[in-house]
């Protein structure tokens, strides 16, 4: 029998809060070493916290966009140990009483559909950074009290392209309900990952992978790791529980610590902060609050037509996907996913500009998608235009006049050069008399090609075919 791999995720987002879990300090990256601080965040004996109401209803909004049932009364649970970047000696947790249990993750597998079941996700304070350096070791107290959610799945996953897979959907859900920013470059997000193996029913023992740097690594950690814990089992060895960590370097996990357990830690109950109550008005209003989240909108967009390839590209393109929701219903989907991802894309790209920093308007972007639907202009016509579209606050129609782009809809004056074009190419209409479809498209060319492309192709095509026939 083959070894069965299992994995469990533990993820720990910040939470895009103004400011701290506990304290009034700003909530920020990346400006001077210790500049966010105050005296609760130092652990100043007597300086008591004060929760952040802003952080509990980000994090309920998480435990409800994870499915999760919800813990309406809530306290909070002191985690001690001892480390330089805790000066109060413990932090602050929910060990007892989490936010929210019981959820679940869907993600695709070659299979179908999976759910990761979420053991539960809990709010707790973020210790300050340590930056080691050759000399000494420096701590930077920004980061203390930032306001966390941990997100523990249940044992649920098989392989590493699931594990990733898992990862990839809670940031995609967590980034769309503007929850957390989730960069895992930056450590806004931080994914510790468990793998055990066994040939039996009965789960093998553990080891846990500390803050893994990339999703590709997370794949890359945890086939070395099975590889590991296999070339044990084979040589007769046992594994032991271990805290290990992921380097790059060497392509493979190294040990850090033995696991430490629950029972280390003497959790108790923190007396200095009050119970959470949560009522139910406030769960719903929390609830109402939740963007449109990407599974509803890969709905959207299929049952409009929408390739998968574009649908992803948009649920990628946040910014190209909301401005997509304030569109009329009855919109052509495939153009207009076409445009945003195309020219449009490639316009934002170069500029370095965001859609709704520019002219483009959704009322002028559905007129522009509505004549293209219905060839009223061609896409080299759209291509003409766009950069005036989107940088002069001109509609449609005034850039088509601009540009003496206007399509020719004059059905005598179309009538005098198909017939001409008729005339000067005979061949090809005994090609078109002797059924190939080529000579039609070619003759159409050439129309395109007389009028500059502004006849408009739908009377061409109608014309041409009609005195085809009359030849
Ligand atoms: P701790 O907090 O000490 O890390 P938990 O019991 O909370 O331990 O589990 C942490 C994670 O480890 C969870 O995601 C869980 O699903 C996963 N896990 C538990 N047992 C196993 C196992 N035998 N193999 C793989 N993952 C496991
Ligand atoms: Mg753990």
């Amino acid at each position: 029998m083959e070894y069965q791999t299992t994995i469990g995720i533990e993820v720990h987002c910040e939470l895009k809060t103004n400011t701290k879990m506990f304290s009034s300090a700003k909530n920020g990256y990346g400006t001077t070493a210790n500049s966010y601080v105050n005296i609760i965040d130092l652990g100043y004996p007597g300086a008591l916290p004060i929760i952040n109401k802003g952080a509990i209803e980000l994090a309920l909004r998480a435990a409800l966009v994870l499915n999760c049932e919800i813990n309406k009364k809530m306290h909070f649970d002191r985690k001690n140990y001892f480390y330089p970047d805790l000066p109060k000696g413990y932090q602050i947790t929910q060990a007892r009483t989490p936010i929210g249990i019981h959820g679940y993750v869907e993600i695709d597998t070659p299979n179908g559909k999976k759910k990761i079941g979420i053991h539960d996700i809990h709010i707790e304070e973020d210790t300050a950074k340590s930056i080691h350096t050759a000399e000494s070791s420096l701590l930077d107290f920004n980061r203390a009290g930032v306001p966390l959610i941990e997100i523990v799945t249940e044992p649920d996953m098989n392989t590493k392209e699931e594990a990733m897979a898992y990862v990839e959907k809670l940031r995609e859900l967590l980034l769309y309900a503007n929850i957390s920013d989730c960069k895992i470059e930056e450590g806004s997000m931080r994914c510790d990952v468990n793998v055990s193996i066994s040939k039996t029913e009965k789960l093998g023992t553990r080891a846990e992978i500390k803050n893994i740097g990339s999703i590709s690594n997370i794949g890359l950690a945890i086939q070395k790791e099975v590889e590991r814990q296999q070339e044990i089992y084979e040589n007769g060895g046992t594994i032991q529980e271990e805290t290990r960590r992921f380097d790059e370097k060497k392509g493979k996990t190294v040990l850090m610590r033995v696991k430490e357990t629950g029972n280390d830690y003497r959790y108790f109950p923190e007396p200095d902060i009050p119970y959470v109550v949560l009522t139910e008005e406030e769960i719903e209003s929390v609830k109402r609050m939740i963007p449109i989240l990407p599974n509803v909108r890969r709905d959207f967009y299929k049952a409009h037509g929408m390739s998968d390839i574009n649908s992803d590209k948009l649920i990628q393109n946040r910014p190209l996907s909301d401005y997509l929701l304030k569109a009329k219903e009855n919109l052509d989907y495939v153009i207009a996913s076409n445009l945003l991802l195309g020219d449009i894309s490639a316009y934002l790209n170069k500029e370095h500009k965001e859609i709704e920093e520019t002219m483009l308007t959704i009322e002028k972007f559905e007129s522009l998608v509505d004549k293209l639907a219905s060839k009223e202009i061609t896409s080299k016509i759209e291509k003409e235009i766009l950069v005036d579209l989107l940088e002069k606050p001109m509609s449609v129609e005034e850039a088509l006049k601009e540009h003496h782009l206007t399509l020719v809809n004059d059905t005598k004056v179309l009538e005098e050069i198909v017939t001409n074009i008729i005339k000067q190419n005979q061949e090809s209409v005994q090609d078109y008399k002797n059924g190939k479809d080529r000579a039609l498209k070619y003759l159409m060319g050439q129309i395109m090609k007389e009028t500059k492309g502004t006849a408009n192709p739908v009377l061409v095509n109608e014309l041409l075919i009609h005195l085809l026939n009359e030849e």
